[in-house]
């Protein structure tokens, strides 16, 4: 008798698992149709030639970060010389370029693939005419308003950010605070940074330090010291966040020199923003495995844009791919409704069926929270697929990943 039980459980297990490998199937189809890793390396390494032979620079410069960020690409000609643009899309970047600034590092233009225009690194980094186009706001978040001190944005009770630089490695089409990206880099200055600091050493409900820019990772080793030190003194600040791109777009960045300051103010929380699978690669993962090493945690919020991941599949490779750097993937961020992005925007329920399209069907850690920040700073709203179908005080319907629906009992015992 047991026997059979045995044998008919085993049998359910190969129905139910077979079930399994026929949903995950298309993914896997997807995967196949992607061009592997070494040939995304050669296409990069061709990229990273033609870069050098029109800026210049030997193999040691390239690694170096100053030398990345001195050398910003921002002049449409030299850009047009390296992907062969046309005379027409260089005067297309000059017109957009009268209205917001761009400068793209060699590293991160070297990843750009051979059909640019659709390259999702290229639309993330080359001025777009669209960006001229009416609509939307430069503050949607209304940080003016929020900010108590100099280079401080408070949106919540606990936690708060300091603002220090509008430097970027590269300046994001898509970026929610072009507003403050300006015409030059500018760090801001010690004697408001000090003003910052005393804010929070004066307000002991604050546990949480954010700093952000710009790229936090921007700042000078020294100036990073100094500040990361003042917060590490002040004893209600239980944890410090740095929110950088430099993973993304200049890697270089993550020095020995830069881990040993970061080793010493621990817990530190690093955000950064990978925003689609082809930004993973072995230099970021280099940087990642240093920074891990140095005692950070690392998490990433990726921004929902149109036409680079709002793809289910491309959200599920980029997940998986950050989980194998051991970057959790933490947000996902509807776009915000700022000037001149419009057309990266997406609609709520793109992102719901992405979310949808991720949970159950891959382990919880490749599942991000997906974000819609409310307008005027009032704060972030999660927000999920509906898997409640009833509630009441007996029971509650409920559906599964698979849209199965299932009764559970909705009762207090005792
Ligand atoms: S790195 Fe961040 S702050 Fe800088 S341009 Fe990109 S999105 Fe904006």
């Amino acid at each position: 008798m047991r026997e059979t039980g045995e044998i008919n459980d085993r049998y359910q297990s190969l129905l139910r698992s077979r079930q399994l490998s026929d949903v995950v199937q298309p993914y896997q189809q997807f995967l196949k149709q992607l061009p592997d890793e070494k040939t995304i390396q050669a296409v990069v390494a061709r990229r990273r030639l033609q870069i050098q032979a029109v800026i210049g620079g030997t193999d040691q410069d390239w690694s170096d970060w100053k030398w990345q960020l001195k050398n910003r690409i921002r002049d449409s000609r030299v850009l047009g010389k390296i992907l062969g643009l046309s005379e027409l899309e260089t005067r297309r970047i000059d017109r957009v370029s009268q209205v917001y600034r761009w400068a793209i590092s060699p590293y991160y233009l070297s990843l750009v693939d051979e059909d640019y225009e659709n390259s999702p690194i290229y639309r993330q980094a080359v001025p777009d005419l669209r960006e001229l186009l009416p609509g939307g706001s430069l503050d949607p978040m209304n940080e003016t308003q929020t900010s108590p001190a100099p280079c401080i944005t408070r949106r919540y009770p606990d936690r708060l950010i300091i603002n220090v630089t509008n430097q970027c490695a590269m300046y994001c089409r898509h970026c929610q605070r072009r507003r403050n990206i300006g015409e030059q880099d500018r760090h801001a200055c010690k004697d408001d940074i000090l003003q910052a600091i005393e804010y929070v050493e004066q307000n002991h409900e604050i546990r949480d330090v954010l700093i952000t820019g710009g790229d936090a990772l921007l700042l000078s080793d020294r100036m990073l010291d100094y500040l990361l030190n003042r917060l590490y003194q002040t004893e209600h600040v239980e944890i410090i966040r740095l929110g950088t791109r430099t993973l993304v777009t200049l890697p270089q960045r993550i020095t020995p020199e830069l881990c040993k300051i970061i080793k010493k103010y621990p817990p530190i929380y690093i955000n950064t923003q990978f925003n689609h699978p082809l930004e993973v690669t072995p230099e970021a993962k280099l940087a990642c495995d240093r920074l891990i090493e140095a005692g950070a945690v690392l998490g990433n919020q990726a921004v929902l844009l149109r036409g680079i991941n709002d793809r289910p599949y491309i959200m599920r490779r980029l997940n998986h791919k950050l989980l194998q750097i051991r970057v959790r993937p933490y947000y996902i961020f509807h776009a915000k409704d700022v000037k001149g992005t419009r057309h990266f925007q997406t609609s709520i329920q793109d992102g719901l069926d992405i979310i949808a399209s991720l949970r159950g069907h891959t382990s919880g850690l490749a599942v991000p929270t997906y974000i819609v920040n409310a307008p005027g700073g009032l704060g972030k709203m999660p927000l999920m697929p509906n898997h409640i179908v009833h509630l009441d005080d007996d029971k509650a319907v409920l559906r599964t990943w698979e849209g199965k629906l299932v009764e559970v009992p909705n009762r207090k015992h005792g």
